[in-house]
């Protein structure tokens, strides 16, 4: 919780933090569910709402199951824009309404996931202007994930981490990642989906100098 606080002041202040932890994005305002207790992200944008006089926040959840926690959460604010690319026949089975949900099939793979994200991405971020976007990098749209339905590679993966990144960042907007889902068979496969999201972020700030709107 704390983390994806202090993670959302660094990015407000230095354009792009990642917290290794959060995204518990199936917590609602009264209750906890699907492995989520608080919802880091949502108290974390009240925060900065108040603190910093934020008026515009967007939330990419890229977490293979719906964002219905933080939905719901914001369903009533029009400061707050949130968006789901998420696995269509998958948990939450009552989906809660976000400002943009994109339901994506079964077995979708990376090509087809990457043109899913960049048929929305950037004209989410034209229309909204987000002033700072929490992006939420689960790994569990991984081919190799128990609870995933979808079929990305770790290059995919990768892939869509950079994607993002780039493209908020080319934007001018500020970043925060947290870590969200990944329940792969494999636990070096799972660490190294989480670390590559790391390494991709260290690398977009790296590469894309960030620029203020
Ligand atoms: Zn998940």
């Amino acid at each position: 919780m704390q983390g994806t606080i202090n993670a959302s002041h660094h990015a407000l202040d230095h354009g792009l933090a990642v917290n290794l932890a959060g995204g518990s994005h199936h917590a609602f305002a009264d209750h906890g569910e699907g492995f989520s207790v608080f919802n880091d992200i949502a108290v974390a944008i009240r925060v900065l709402q108040r603190d910093r006089g934020l008026e515009r926040a967007a939330v990419i959840d890229c977490d293979v199951h719906q964002g219905n926690g933080t939905a719901a959460i914001f369903a009533a604010d029009p400061h707050v824009f949130t968006c789901s690319f998420h696995a269509q026949r998958n948990y939450p089975f009552h989906k809660a309404t976000s400002s943009l949900d994109v339901a994506l099939p079964d077995g979708t793979d990376d090509v087809a996931y990457l043109a899913a994200l960049q048929a929305h991405l950037p004209r989410v971020l034209a229309q909204f202007r987000p002033q700072l976007v929490w992006y939420l990098a689960g790994v569990d749209p991984y081919a190799g994930d128990r609870l995933g339905r979808l079929a990305l590679s770790l290059q995919g993966l990768a892939q869509r981490d950079a994607y993002v990144l780039t493209t908020c960042r080319r934007a001018g907007i500020p970043v925060v990642v947290t870590l969200g889902g990944g329940y792969a068979t494999r636990l070096d496969e799972l660490v190294e989906a989480h670390c590559q999201t790391v390494r991709v972020a260290y690398q977009v700030a790296q590469a894309v100098p960030a620029c203020r709107v």
